[in-house]
């Protein structure tokens, strides 16, 4: 949703109903990513609107201290960046499990991808970053297949093939079939349906 219509955001909200399955909201403090996208308000508003769950992005540090107002705005999964928790990891996905949400783990381009094996066990989902966080309309980093692949490896090597991976970065038709072959399901795309001429027919392109 970073990438909608702010002034007509009813109208993109009605899109993402018809046509995704899900709205990924990317949420940034200012401090984790230099960036600031937007925060309770706007996430309550698109809430009351959705007939989708609700995906929120913590790029924020500190994520244990919100997690509670985003549950209660209405996410239906929360994830946070493995380099804003570290050794908290755990905890701060036992707190997204209180909560009745599921709980993913993001991880930057920049960071080796054996630091989240740990945490695969305890997740829902995996949030792998094919640019850096923090911006929108950024170009595919083609390093991510292998660390999609990676990570499919070793949720099948620890008896959980159906933990779904998620992509989030430079998300089009060109590149969406390259993450799908590697064993990703979930596909975040924002500029390249948002600021297509027709975004039902992007949306419709990339799920083959
Ligand atoms: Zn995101």
């Amino acid at each position: 949703m970073l990438s909608a219509d702010f002034l007509h955001l009813e109208k993109d909200v009605e899109m993402v109903n018809n046509y995704a399955d899900i709205f990924h909201l990317d949420i940034m403090d200012g401090t984790f990513v230099p960036n600031i996208s937007f925060g309770f308000p706007v996430v309550e508003a698109i809430a009351r609107k959705a007939t989708k769950p609700l995906d929120v992005h913590l790029m924020i540090v500190n994520p244990e201290k919100y997690i509670e107002r985003f549950a209660k705005a209405g996410a239906a999964m929360i994830s946070f960046h493995y380099e804003a928790s570290r050794e908290k990891s755990s905890a701060v996905i036992d707190l997204i499990h209180s909560f009745g949400v599921k709980a993913g783990i993001v991880i930057n381009p920049d960071c080796p991808v054996e630091s989240i094996f740990p945490y695969l066990p305890a997740v829902d989902f995996v949030l792998i970053m094919s640019v850096f966080a923090g911006f929108g309309g950024q170009k595919f980093i083609p390093e991510s297949l292998g660390r999609i692949k990676a990570v499919r490896e070793e949720l099948e090597r620890i008896g959980r093939p159906e933990v779904p991976i998620e992509v989030d970065g430079g998300i089009g038709p060109e590149t969406a079939p390259l993450v799908i072959k590697e064993g990703a399901s979930i596909l975040v795309a924002g500029s390249a349906v948002f600021k297509a001429p027709s975004p039902q027919e992007v949306i419709s392109i990339m799920k083959g």
